[in-house]
């Protein structure tokens, strides 16, 4: 058959050329429109002033989403990147630090100082608990000398919400300490005071809130983090954080630049400008609670606990009886909807929704609207629309 000959497409590959695609995973995340647009625009160098200036603009839009008047870095990569660059720019060989894990991303921290030599007092917890601010400073206390903290604001593979805020008022009290918070679902998506809570180091990703596509990762460094950087002795080259900020007092990088998602963060970020970070964080609690008593609707058991549940991502415990690998897969191919699954130990037991970045209400209907049609098909017992009913129900302000 010739290329672009469909003639003898069978009627299910026809039916999927046309089924319309909806992408509902907290990263990557759906890109808006006007942003894919601005990226689809001819190439410019990086080294002009028209590129100075887009930049200058970016770094400017990042400081209003992490709240902070102090130095944002942007480097091309994806969010480990830079999980991997604020431990190297931190630390000096042997250096003691606390690693909060209550998930996936935690433990990505943890491999990550162990990778760097770094002595690892590990405060490990279910992914369904939230971490205790308590044992970070009975940590702290004990074991005079940590250099840094490091814990994830808002755990992508469980929904948790850690306490940053509480956790960042206990670190401060500890001057040679750093406080290092992945909020790389957190950011534009719940509340994160970089300067105000004492956050040292706060990092990002362009596929997760800030509605880009990936191969962006950005993070603040604050005065404290600057002091760390200087006694620092890790081996680091293209994250080298000096390199960059030498580099920003030109409006410029030390390297090639990821140009045309540059150019489409400053759309984005025009966006959220628009609507207001509050108002942003205030519609991204509203769509986590509408999916949240969706799925409770449905009989459904949510998986983070109630005293601390973020707002990118719902996962919901796969009921008994059913086949969870099956939820995630029937959406996907009979619907379009792509949600996540559970990760590591809870592959097939959990699934996730995503609403994070550029969503809206009718994202929400969607998604529990599929996972009612899927979840019939799997013979699980439930009264029919009464999800759509109840996320409608916050929608309405009822
Ligand atoms: C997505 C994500 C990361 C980074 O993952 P990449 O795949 O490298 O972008 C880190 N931490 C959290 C909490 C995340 O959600």
């Amino acid at each position: 058959m010739a290329p672009g000959d469909r003639r003898n497409d069978t009627p299910e590959r026809k039916r999927k050329k046309m089924q319309k695609k909806y992408l509902m995973t907290p990263g990557p995340t759906p890109v808006p429109a006007e942003v894919l647009l601005t990226q689809a625009a001819p190439i410019i160098h990086h080294r002009t002033p028209d590129f100075s200036a887009a930049f200058k603009q970016a770094i400017e839009g990042l400081k209003y989403v992490f709240q902070t008047e102090g130095d944002v870095l942007l480097f091309a990569s994806s969010g480990t990147g830079v999980m991997e660059a604020a431990i190297a720019n931190s630390f000096y060989a042997g250096d003691t630090v606390i690693v909060c894990r209550n998930g996936k991303f935690g433990n990505r921290q943890k491999g990550i100082a162990e990778v760097y030599g770094l002595s690892v007092i590990d405060l490990k917890y279910e992914w369904t608990s939230v971490v205790d601010p308590a044992d970070v400073a009975a940590a702290l206390e004990e074991n005079p000398g940590v250099r840094g903290v490091i814990v994830t604001q808002s755990e992508t593979s469980s929904g948790v919400l850690n306490d940053v805020q509480a956790i960042g008022s206990i670190v401060r009290e500890y001057p040679e300490c750093v406080l290092i918070v992945d909020s790389i679902t957190g950011i534009g998506a719940v509340e994160c005071k970089t300067d105000e809570w004492g956050l040292d180091i706060v990092m990002t990703g362009s596929q997760k809130g800030l509605m880009l596509p990936p191969g962006l990762a950005a993070c603040t460094v604050s005065e404290k983090a600057w002091r760390a950087y200087e006694r620092s002795t890790l081996p680091k080259f293209y994250f080298d954080f000096m390199k960059y900020k030498k580099n920003i007092a030109n409006d410029t990088t030390p390297f090639t630049p990821a140009v045309s998602l540059v150019l489409g963060l400053n759309v984005a970020l025009g966006m959220i400008r628009e609507e207001g970070l509050e108002n942003t964080i205030a519609r991204h609690s509203r769509l986590a609670e509408a999916t949240r008593r969706g799925c409770e609707a449905l009989g459904l058991k949510l998986f983070a606990p109630a005293e601390g549940r973020g707002s990118a991502v719902t996962p919901v415990w796969v009921p008994e009886g059913v086949d969870g690998k099956k939820i995630v897969s029937i959406l996907k191919n009979k619907y379009g909807i792509t949600i996540a699954g559970g990760q590591d130990d809870y592959a097939g037991r959990i699934f996730r929704v995503g609403h994070l970045g550029y969503f809206g209400e009718f994202d929400i209907i969607t998604t529990l609207a599929g996972l009612e049609m899927t979840l019939a098909e799997l013979g699980y017992a439930f009264e029919r629309g009464s999800g759509i009913k109840a996320a409608e129900a916050v929608f309405m302000g009822e």
